[in-house]
C-alpha cells in the first residue's frame, strides 16, 4: 500500500542521511587527529614560464587516513574550515612551505592557497610573518593563492588583512577565476599580483570554444591590469600553444609535472639548469 511504500520510503532515506552524517563526523574526528599523526604531508606542483621552464611550485595539501585512505582536499579542506582545523593545517603547509621553498634553486617561488575562512580572526598576517621569519624566506618568494569569495566581501576586515599581507612583500593571486561571482570591479579594489585562470576554462579550450574565448577576455583584462595571468590544469600540448598564444604568462598542469611530494622537486629541477625567474617579481627592498 501507499501507507508502507511511504514509510519504507521515509525509513531508507533517513538512514541514508543518518549514514552521511555519521561518515561526516567520523571524517572529522579523524581530521581532528590527522596533524599530530602525521597524517598530512603537502606535495608541490610547478609553473612555468613561456619556455616551459620552472619559476615556482604551488602546494598542495595531502590527507592519508589510515581509516579512510587519500582524502580529495576538496572535500577534507572545507570541513576543515567548519572545525576551525584550516588554522592549524595551513600553518603547518605554510611553514613547509617556506621551509622547502628556501632549499630550491634560482629564488624559485612558492604559492600557498588560504581559505577565506582564515580572513575571520586576524590572526592570518601574524601566521604569515612567523612562517617567514622561522623560514628565512624572502617575502617576495611566496605568492597567497585567494578564492574571488574572500574578495566579494564587502568587508573592510578583509580589505585591510590583504594590504597588511601585501605590506609584507608577499604576491597575491587570485585563484579558480572565472568560477565565483562574476563582477570585475574588485579586481582594481585589492592589492593583487596574479590571476589564475580556472582550469576548467582551459580544459575545453580549443582554439574556437566558447571556453576559448572567455580564456582570451580574462587573459587581456588581467593583463590589461598589470596581472601576471597564470593558466592552471593544463594538460596537453595544444591547450599550451593555445594559452601561450592568448597571453598567458606562467602555466601548471599535468603537462609538465603532477604534484610531486617535496623530496622529489630537487630532482624534477634538474632538468633545467636554468629557471625562467627574473628578478623583476622581487619588489624594491624594505625601506
Ligand atoms: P587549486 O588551488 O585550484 O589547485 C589546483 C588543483 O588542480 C589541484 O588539485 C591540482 O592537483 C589540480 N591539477 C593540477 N594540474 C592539473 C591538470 O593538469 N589537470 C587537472 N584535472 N587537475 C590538475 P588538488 O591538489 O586536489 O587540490 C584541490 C583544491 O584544494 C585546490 O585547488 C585548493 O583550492 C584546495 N587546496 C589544496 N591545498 C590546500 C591548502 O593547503 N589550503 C587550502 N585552503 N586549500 C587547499
Ligand atoms: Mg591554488
Ligand atoms: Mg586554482
Ligand atoms: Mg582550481
Amino acid at each position: 500500500s501507499a501507507k508502507s511504500r511511504g514509510r519504507s520510503g521515509l525509513c531508507f532515506y533517513n538512514r541514508l542521511l543518518n549514514s552521511a552524517a555519521v561518515e561526516r563526523l567520523r571524517l572529522e574526528a579523524a581530521l581532528r587527529r590527522a596533524l599530530e599523526r602525521g597524517e598530512i604531508d603537502v606535495h608541490f606542483q610547478p609553473k612555468v614560464d613561456r619556455a616551459g621552464r620552472p619559476l615556482s611550485f604551488e602546494a598542495l595539501v595531502r590527507w592519508h587516513s589510515p581509516e579512510f585512505g587519500a582524502i580529495s582536499p576538496a572535500v577534507f579542506i572545507p570541513i576543515a574550515e567548519d572545525t576551525g582545523q584550516i588554522e592549524p593545517i595551513t600553518e603547518f603547509v605554510l611553514a613547509r612551505a617556506c621551509r622547502l621553498a628556501c632549499t630550491w634553486p634560482h629564488e624559485l617561488a612558492v604559492a600557498v592557497n588560504l581559505s577565506p575562512r582564515l580572513f575571520y580572526s586576524g590572526e592570518l598576517c601574524r601566521r604569515v610573518e612567523r612562517a617567514l621569519a622561522t623560514s628565512g624566506l624572502a617575502p617576495h618568494r611566496l605568492e597567497l593563492e585567494l578564492t574571488e569569495g574572500i574578495l566579494m566581501e564587502k568587508n573592510m576586515k578583509a580589505v585591510e588583512q590583504l594590504q597588511a599581507l601585501k605590506a609584507l612583500g608577499v604576491r597575491l593571486a587570485v585563484d579558480d577565476f572565472g568560477t565565483g561571482y562574476s563582477s570585475l570591479a574588485y579586481l582594481r579594489r585589492f592589492p593583487l599580483d596574479i590571476l589564475k585562470v580556472d582550469k576548467s576554462f582551459v580544459g575545453n579550450s580549443t582554439p574556437d570554444s566558447s571556453d576559448a574565448i572567455l580564456v582570451r577576455a580574462i587573459t587581456s583584462l588581467g593583463r590589461e591590469l598589470g596581472l601576471t595571468v597564470v593558466a592552471e590544469g593544463v594538460e596537453t600540448r595544444a591547450q599550451w600553444d593555445f594559452l601561450r598564444q592568448a597571453g598567458c604568462d606562467e602555466f601548471q598542469g599535468y603537462l609538465f609535472a603532477r604534484p610531486l611530494p617535496a623530496e622529489q622537486t630537487l630532482e624534477w629541477l634538474k632538468q633545467y639548469p636554468d629557471s625562467g625567474y627574473q628578478a623583476p617579481h622581487a619588489l624594491p627592498r624594505a625601506l
